[in-house]
């Protein structure tokens, strides 16, 4: 089963507790490819960076485009936009596998592929990532800058006071 871009839409709710409070958050996305085979649920997000060549010395992804995948991949799943969850749907699936095709911007050519299951790792760097998101959101932690122009160019929070020019 492969799924084509606009079909389908991802929907994440995440239950969190600090303390006395509790919050429940929706993230919500659409992944670039999404496919089941042989009992593997596989989420593929291409990736158009400036200077690809600097993608083939490195054996891991950056943090946030596996984040991003992860993300995907422990999503439900609908195909009418919908924000009920009596509309959502799983995947049924036995493995989570993650996929980041880093292409050439020009040609589309891909120059690296990096490929991997979730592990028990990867799913507490969800967690984790997950919980300083809604900590920052909360103001209840202070956010780091990546302190990466590459990051502010095609960010669409165009009044953000932090971005680097
Ligand atoms: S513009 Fe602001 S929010 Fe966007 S990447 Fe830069 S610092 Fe982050």
């Amino acid at each position: 089963m492969e799924c084509a871009y606009e079909a389908i839409q991802t929907r994440l709710l995440v239950p969190l507790k600090f303390g006395d409070e509790k919050l429940l958050m929706l993230i919500f996305g659409r992944a670039d490819k999404l496919i089941r085979n042989k009992g593997m649920l596989i989420v593929e997000e291409s990736k158009f960076p400036d200077n690809a060549a600097r993608f083939l010395e490195k054996f891991e992804p950056y943090p946030d485009q596996k984040l991003q995948t992860l993300l995907y991949l422990n999503s439900h799943f609908t195909s009418t936009s919908s924000f009920e969850p009596s509309d959502w749907f799983e995947i049924p699936h036995n493995e989570k596998v993650w996929i980041i095709n880093i292409k050439n911007k020009n040609t589309g050519e891909s120059i690296k592929i990096f490929r991997g299951i979730q592990t028990r790792e990867a799913e507490e760097f969800l967690k984790d990532s997950l919980r300083r998101f809604a900590l920052i959101t909360l103001g209840k932690l202070e956010p780091k800058h990546h302190q990466n122009v590459r990051k502010c160019k095609p960010c669409r929070f165009k009044d953000c006071e932090y971005m680097i020019k």
